[in-house]
This record gives C-alpha cells, sequence and structure tokens, in this order.
C-alpha cells in the first residue's frame, strides 16, 4: 500500500510527500481507510508506530470536505491527551499535515496561564487537543462547550487512566454529542481500558501493530 491508495483529499497527499512520507505504517494501512468513511477506531499501538497521522490524517480530511464554520468557543475536533507534551506534538503533527487547508488548531493543558486560552477559546478552533483536567477547568468557567463536536480522539487512553484522568474523562465523554466519532487509542488494552472503549465506541474497527 502507498499513500496514494488511500482517498485522502489532495492538500493532504501534498503535505505528506513535503514531509518525506513514503509509505503508509500499518497501524495507518489499517484505520485509515474506515476512518475515512466516518467509522469508530480502536486502536492498540505504542508511540513510533505512526498513530498519530492515523487519526490526524481522516480528522483532516473530514475538516476539509465538510467546510462548516469552526463552532466558537468550542472546536470540530477534540484530541484527549495524557500530557502536555503530548498534546504539543500532536497539535504540530495536525498543523503539519493541515497546512494546505484552512485549520485553526488550539492546545489546552495545565501548568500555564487559563486566561491566555480561554481567549484562544473564544473564536473557536477546527482542532482542539487538551489534557482532560485542564479541558473541565474551562468548561466549568464557562468557556468552552462540547455541544458541536463531530470526533473524539483519546489517546494513550491507559496512560490517562493510570494518571488519574478517569472521573475527568467520566465528566467530558458525556457532555459531547451522541452522534459523532469516536477514535480511541491505548498501548495496552487491559480489563478497564476495554471496558472504557466498550462505553465510548460504537461498532468500532479495532486496529493493533
Ligand atoms: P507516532 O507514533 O505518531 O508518534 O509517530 C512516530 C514518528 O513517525 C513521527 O515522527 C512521525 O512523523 C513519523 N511517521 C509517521 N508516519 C510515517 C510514515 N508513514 N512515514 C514516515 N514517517 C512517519
Amino acid at each position: 500500500t502507498t499513500f496514494s491508495d488511500l482517498p485522502l483529499s489532495e492538500p493532504l497527499h501534498r503535505a505528506l510527500e513535503e514531509e518525506g512520507y513514503k509509505t503508509p505504517t500499518p497501524i495507518q494501512v489499517q484505520a485509515i481507510p474506515p476512518a475515512l468513511e466516518g467509522r469508530d477506531i480502536l486502536g492498540i499501538a505504542q508511540t513510533g508506530t505512526g498513530k498519530t497521522a492515523a487519526f490526524a490524517l481522516p480528522l483532516l480530511d473530514m475538516i476539509q470536505r465538510d467546510r462548516i464554520a469552526r463552532p466558537t468557543h468550542s472546536c470540530r475536533v477534540l484530541v484527549l491527551a495524557p500530557t502536555r507534551e503530548l498534546a504539543n506534538q500532536i497539535a504540530e503533527s495536525f498543523r503539519s499535515y493541515g497546512r494546505h487547508i484552512t485549520l485553526k488548531v488550539e492546545t489546552v493543558f495545565g501548568g500555564v496561564s487559563v486566561n491566555r486560552q480561554i481567549r484562544a477559546m473564544k473564536g473557536g478552533a477546527d482542532v482542539l487537543v487538551a489534557t482532560p483536567g485542564r479541558l473541565l477547568d474551562l468548561i466549568d468557567q464557562g468557556a468552552m462547550t462540547l455541544s458541536k463536536v463531530e470526533a473524539l480522539v483519546l489517546d494513550e487512553a491507559d496512560q490517562m487512566m493510570d494518571m488519574g484522568f478517569i472521573h475527568a474523562l467520566r465528566r467530558i465523554v458525556p457532555m459531547l454529542p451522541k452522534k459523532r466519532r469516536t477514535l480511541f487509542f491505548s498501548a495496552t488494552m487491559p480489563r478497564a481500558i476495554a471496558d472504557l472503549a466498550g462505553q465510548y465506541l460504537t461498532d468500532p474497527v479495532k486496529v493493533s501493530v
């Protein structure tokens, strides 16, 4: 399989070419086609497998195809990640792959001033990459709403559980529309993570590398 076999829109193919990506990784080959069709994805994959592109590319394709206005105080795609370092890396990946599409990517995480993040979210974002605790702070302050989110990504779900974000997740996910896409990635799949995935995903395609 090559990237040209994957029905991604032209601006994404161009960005991948500029990045020097020649062939999709196994997780990308498995996840991208069903995700492009709007299917939920349950991915078991470690860092280094190319999992970020596996969820970012189909969601950027969605943003590019359905050009609706970005919702104020909200986002079209919400990515939850355990740490600010990972959140920054994911945001950079979306910006890089999305360089030829009209795109606003924001990040929200703890340890820095909340006021700048509140101001940044006023105009909304196409993609918001957030850590669960700080996202809840913004919601509780009335600075954000999740009622317009079209797609949810949970990245490194096992690490989010280990870091005690389960209570935050249990508050956040019910605020999202029931009709949405969900892409769930974890390096390991112990019982507690599988149960969580079972609650949040609808008829998912399972991919693992
Ligand atoms: P990830 O597993 O998402 O953290 O990605 C690991 C690294 O692989 C990142 O530096 C990506 O830029 C790179 N990468 C992802 N997909 C590909 C690909 N298809 N070809 C070459 N490099 C890639």
